[in-house]
């Protein structure tokens, strides 16, 4: 690893150099897409999904994600999405899969802090930033059960401590659509969804 003196002397948390990652051959830099999307589906959830090889790598976190360090959130691992999924913002008809009401929570780029993102998610941990409208630095997804073929793998994702760590409960602040700032109510009631049901996840109105 030439790069290794190189890294281990920056912090790229805090500098804006480059850290060098390897692209593979054949590849050139692009960035990866990062999205979440609040699901008000039978339960209210929030999809994770990164950009790797062509699709969206899709984690369903019940709670939401927390910048606090000290707080692990619960990522269940789902099907790969396609990429234009990120785009999705609208009602799923009643009936239908994941139906309810679907937001685009916070949107923008991630890049991997490891050499090798497949045998990252392999060996089940793959460390990251995000360069999103809500959340920026570095995060990390552990797995901490489900490897093998039967169970869907379960993974924590967690907030690494660096200048975007805080307190802020940023779920409950910052409660609407990144690219429409609409409520999970206004998007059902555009699209033609249960807006009383979609209401239930967005902040009491105060
Ligand atoms: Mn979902």
């Amino acid at each position: 690893m030439p790069l290794t003196e190189y890294r281990k002397k920056r912090r790229f948390e805090v500098t804006s150099e480059p850290s060098g990652e390897q692209l593979p051959p054949g590849k050139t830099a692009k960035a990866l897409r990062y999205v979440i999307q609040k699901h008000r589906a039978s339960h209210l959830h929030y999809d994770f999904r990164l950009e790797w090889n062509d699709v969206l790598l899709s984690w369903a976190v019940p709670k939401g994600p927390s910048l606090d360090p000290s707080v692990k959130r619960l990522a269940a691992q789902v099907e790969d999405h396609p990429l234009d999924y990120a785009d999705f913002e609208g009602a799923i008809p009643a009936g239908e899969y994941g139906g309810g009401t679907v937001m685009v929570w916070d949107k923008g780029t991630w890049s991997p802090e490891v050499p090798d993102v497949d045998e990252a998610l392999n060996n089940g941990e793959l460390k990251f930033r995000l360069n999103g409208k809500k959340l920026k630095g570095s995060w990390v997804l552990v797995r901490i059960r489900g490897f093998g073929r039967s169970e869907r793998p379960s993974w924590l994702l967690i907030k690494h401590r660096d200048p975007f760590a805080s307190k802020r409960d940023m779920t409950g602040e910052e409660p609407r659509s990144a690219i429409s700032n609409r409520t999970l109510a206004e998007i059902a009631r555009d699209g033609g969804g249960d807006v009383a049901r979609a209401a239930t996840g967005d902040p009491p109105a105060g």
